[in-house]
């Protein structure tokens, strides 16, 4: 996981240098999406930013993470279980574990990864830009809730 303080730091230079009003509205969203815990969906934001500023509108927070994505400061992940997430702790592709009980989405270290990307090149003459590599699964916790039931 990167340093939470860099990221924020990143993001709020990147919106500066286009130029973009750094509200305190924004600021909070910036912080949030630096850490990213959890991967949280855009209803999660907005609750946890409506808590500080009740007149933000979902709208707003929608503005600001298309601005973010496209300047690349959030990585949006899509699936059919867990619907949209989002990283802005790490923004590049990277593989995630998704629990399809509680929607858990966690960053796993896969050090092989790498190679399957050249394997992947050598094998096809493709030259290789971006992956999207998802794993699917129970939650240890959820594991222990269907046993228990
Ligand atoms: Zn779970
Ligand atoms: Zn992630």
């Amino acid at each position: 996981m990167a340093d939470p303080r860099d990221r924020l730091a990143q993001m709020i230079e990147a919106l500066r240098d286009k130029g973009c009003r750094l509200t305190p509205q924004r600021l909070a969203l910036l912080k949030i999406m630096a850490k990213s815990a959890g991967h949280p969906n855009i209803e999660q934001i907005y609750e946890r930013i409506k808590a500080d500023f009740p007149t933000t509108s979902l709208a707003t927070i929608y503005k600001t993470m298309s601005l973010l994505k496209d300047m690349r400061q959030v990585l949006e992940l899509t699936t059919a279980s867990v619907g949209t997430r989002y990283d802005g702790n790490r923004p590049y592709p990277h593989p995630h574990v998704i629990c399809t009980k509680c929607g858990q989405i966690l960053d796993p270290e896969i050090a092989a990864l790498d190679e399957v990307s050249q394997e992947t090149a050598r094998q096809t003459g493709y030259q290789i830009t971006h992956h999207q590599l998802n794993f699917f699964g129970l939650c240890p916790q959820c594991q222990q809730e269907g046993s228990s039931a």
